[in-house]
């Protein structure tokens, strides 16, 4: 089905300014006369490719210069207009974005699939710490290349699929933006375990044949139990999980679908924090809850932000389901992740989207550390220089494991992988704070320096100015790359005194 440009008008998240659609308009139309001789390998004119990666970016919620851009992300690479029109007729922001989707899809495909995968991966990371919206533009590109997948010779499938699964499922998830990687991961999965995929699909359709009207029915007598106690529901919706992880869930529980408890998820949108809070008690005045499946992540939000409130019940004719209410910013959020950050820059003026984001207690605004992690990565990736083995290491210790936030006793926010110690905490501060650090409080109180930290804690750390170089001992706990590298770097600089045992 062929798109048009009011398809991506009508799919923005938030409406554009007049002036906004015109910036549009003109780039729809040089990306259209670019490709134009072009076709897909699916027989579809080329632009059909552009106005897709466009529509998807309108639908997270980017703003007019990251769609013209995804309009435009192919055109100097595969046709005979060049960055120097794009930059003259659409500035230099549109070029510099457009320019760095091209950068990412320059890797060469020789050598082995290891060397290839931490090429792409470091060369996604360069982009990001450069400008987020480049990753953005290329993940809707993946994201439409795997919808039209299966026009690809199986080889090629395979590999894009694995690559879709391994690097780019991943940043979609740690970019928070969780439309994107569900569908991702769905559509690497069909590829890359068919036959798994269709059983899924199967187990899917049997329970779903009759859950289906259960889940209208239970969408019904909840919202009406929810309005008896004078709450003002903003949306209500049920939902069903998606392919990829029931089937992980699946292979958990002896793929037995009634253990699966989140199969089906009520999910309720309130005006307002506080009718998030009521309508919790409510559910539970109407529906019994599972003991230890009540979640409070308003209070305390997950690592990568993730903020609601879950809970599992008995519901509606005594069927297990899961209920997660929060209100629509949240929604947002959980559902559009860094993507929604520009939304709401737009709607709040004045207030940059990270200062928005970090609210301790819901009163205090914690100033922002944007990106923190990028950054960290950014600055390691410096020094390890092309130490490969190095890299994947760190990747997949700051970058894949789960995270948590502490609180510096200012309030700031560090950002850390799960087992972080306090000494991983003074090095994201400052490597000299590292260097010189003696002990540390949690909350007040003197801890070990190889102490886990825990999400929401408040860390001091106590340092001695005189001090000079970090203990060589910390490397055996330290959990971050970047205190690693401190450490090593600072106790080679000994004259092999380092290892005097105290
Ligand atoms: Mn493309």
């Amino acid at each position: 089905m062929a798109l048009s440009i009011e398809d991506i008008f009508r799919s923005c998240k938030f409406p554009l300014s007049s002036e906004g659609r015109r910036f549009i308009m003109n780039a729809a139309e040089l990306a259209e006369e670019a490709h134009r001789d072009q076709k897909r390998k699916s027989g579809e004119r080329y632009f059909e490719h552009s106005l897709s990666v466009a529509k998807i970016l309108a639908e997270i919620g980017m703003e007019s210069r990251t769609i013209a851009a995804g309009l435009l992300h192919d055109v100097p690479e595969d046709t005979t207009i060049t960055l120097e029109t794009i930059r003259k007729r659409f500035g230099n922001e549109v070029a510099q974005l457009v320019d760095g989707v091209t950068k990412l899809g320059k890797i060469r495909l020789h050598g082995s699939r290891e060397e290839y995968y931490l090429e792409n991966l470091r060369k996604m990371f360069l982009a990001m710490a450069e400008d987020i919206r480049v990753v953005i533009i290329k993940l809707a590109d993946r994201l439409h290349n795997m919808r039209t997948l299966e026009y690809l010779p199986p080889e090629k499938q395979e590999r894009i699929a694995r690559e879709t699964m391994e690097i780019y499922a991943p940043i979609a998830n740690r970019l928070g933006i969780g439309e994107i990687k569900g569908e991702l991961e769905d559509l690497s999965f069909k590829y890359l375990d068919p036959k798994n995929y269709a059983k899924t699909l199967e187990i899917v359709k049997d329970y779903m044949r009759e859950s289906d009207s259960y889940l209208d029915r239970c969408v019904a007598a909840i919202r009406a139990n929810i309005q008896k106690e004078g709450i003002r529901i903003a949306h209500i919706e049920g939902r069903s999980k998606r392919l990829y992880r029931l089937y992980q869930k699946l292979c958990r529980h002896d793929m037995d679908i009634k253990r699966v408890y989140d199969l089906v998820a009520v999910r309720i949108i309130l005006p307002a924090v506080a009718d998030c809070y009521g309508a919790f008690g409510a559910v539970h005045k109407y529906y019994r809850p599972m003991v230890g499946r009540i979640k409070d992540y308003i209070s305390l939000p997950k690592p990568n932000n993730y903020q609601s409130l879950h809970t599992t019940v008995f519901g509606p004719e005594g069927r297990i389901i899961e209920i997660q209410i929060r209100t629509q910013k949240m929604h947002d959020e959980a559902e559009l992740g860094i993507a929604a950050h520009w939304i709401y820059t737009e709607k709040e003026r004045g207030l940059s989207w990270s200062k928005l984001f970090f609210r301790k207690n819901n009163s205090v605004i914690v100033p922002p550390k944007e990106l923190s992690w990028v950054k960290q990565l950014q600055e390691w990736q410096k020094e390890i220089g092309q130490d490969n083995s190095k890299f994947l290491e760190g990747i997949k210790i700051d970058f894949f494991k789960n995270h948590i936030f502490a609180f510096t006793p200012n309030g700031d926010i560090i950002e850390l992988p799960e087992e972080a110690t306090p000494i991983d905490f003074a090095y994201s501060i400052h490597s000299e704070v590292g260097n010189k650090t003696v002990g540390a409080k949690i909350d007040g109180r003197i801890v070990p320096l190889d102490y886990h930290i825990r999400n929401g804690e408040v860390v001091e750390i106590l340092t001695d100015k005189d001090r000079k170089r970090p203990n060589a001992d910390w490397i055996r706990f330290v959990k971050t790359s970047i205190a690693k590298s401190h450490i090593q770097k600072q106790t080679k600089k000994d004259t092999g005194f380092s290892k005097i045992k105290q």
